[in-house]
């Protein structure tokens, strides 16, 4: 397979399109199967599997550097580094599950829309109800 779609030519050097081999994508399914699987079972913020995906790529890309292996750059080329793309890769584009925002302070959960308000025609954050 030829990585040749926009998406991924913007976030690549448009040069170096590489050849990658379907089992680099087994790879890769696999590894993105397990990595889902671990951020639902100890629930597991986007945020930070987001950047777990971003350091697997980097890993793979400077381990191929390092100790020459031309496999791992093709890994690197084939992970994806944010859940949009890795949802994408996997077929599943969208989930089912309803996503919160948490307050750090206290941990309380709101729905996105309460988590915002205009003032002066501008979107700002509310302060959390139990702030004092
Ligand atoms: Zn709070």
């Amino acid at each position: 397979m030829l990585i040749d779609s926009e998406e991924e030519m913007e976030e690549n050097d448009i040069s170096k399109a590489v050849e990658i081999n379907s089992s680099h994508v087994k790879v890769i399914h696999l590894l993105l199967l397990f990595l889902f699987m671990w951020q639902s079972l100890y629930q597991i913020s986007n945020a930070a599997f987001t950047l777990l995906l971003t350091f697997f790529k980097q890993f793979f890309s400077l381990m191929s550097v390092y100790l020459g292996l031309s496999t791992l750059h093709q890994l690197s080329e084939v992970m994806p580094s944010t859940l949009y793309r890795a949802k994408n890769f996997l077929g599943h584009p969208e989930d089912n599950f309803k996503t919160y925002v948490v307050c750090p302070s206290c941990h309380k959960l709101y729905s996105f829309s309460e988590c915002c308000k205009y003032e002066n025609r501008k979107k700002v954050s509310k302060t959390c109800t139990f702030v004092q």
